[in-house]
């Protein structure tokens, strides 16, 4: 498993606008929760998203809302990555995973079970791109409007 955040030099070209698209679509999808919807969703809560192999993206939040936790009533789980992955219900995705923080240790081990065990596939194969390294400067950006959030992460990838 690689845990690379966003402003990795090494990050390609391809790569950086794979990350923008599923990122800002994630950014998109919150701001929505955030200042619309209010259902629990903070400055403070981390987002996380991931683009299943038919192309379409899909969500996790570390309050554990959205679609698929209103549709299943599931609240209970409280970090992004793990709801996002969670709600594939076990179907295919690429090989990469959006979050906003940094994945904690319960977290890693968790993806490491679960996007390379079950998924059977190389653990090198697999990568995490992060945006923040802080709680403290995500919920700062996540303050921002949603054209500057989306711009400071096309800031941070040099697109
Ligand atoms: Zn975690």
């Amino acid at each position: 498993m690689n845990y690379v955040k966003v402003n990795d030099p090494r990050i390609g070209r391809t790569d950086k606008n794979e990350v923008f698209v599923v990122a800002s679509a994630c950014i998109k999808h919150f701001e929505n929760w955030r200042k619309t919807i209010r259902s629990g969703i903070a400055n403070g809560s981390c987002c996380a998203a991931l683009r299943m192999d038919d192309g379409s993206i899909r969500f996790g939040n570390s309050r554990g809302a959205g679609e698929t936790a209103i549709s299943s009533g599931v609240h209970s789980i409280n970090h992004a990555e793990i709801h996002a992955v969670k709600s594939t219900g076990g179907q295919s995705f690429m090989p990469f995973l959006y979050v906003d923080l940094i994945p904690c240790v319960h977290c890693q081990t968790y993806l490491e079970q679960n996007l390379v065990v079950e998924h059977d596939r190389d653990e090198l194969d697999i990568t995490v791109f992060y945006q923040f390294d802080t709680a403290e400067e995500m919920s700062r950006v996540h303050a921002l409007s949603e054209a500057v959030q989306i711009q400071y992460l096309s800031d941070l990838l040099g697109l």
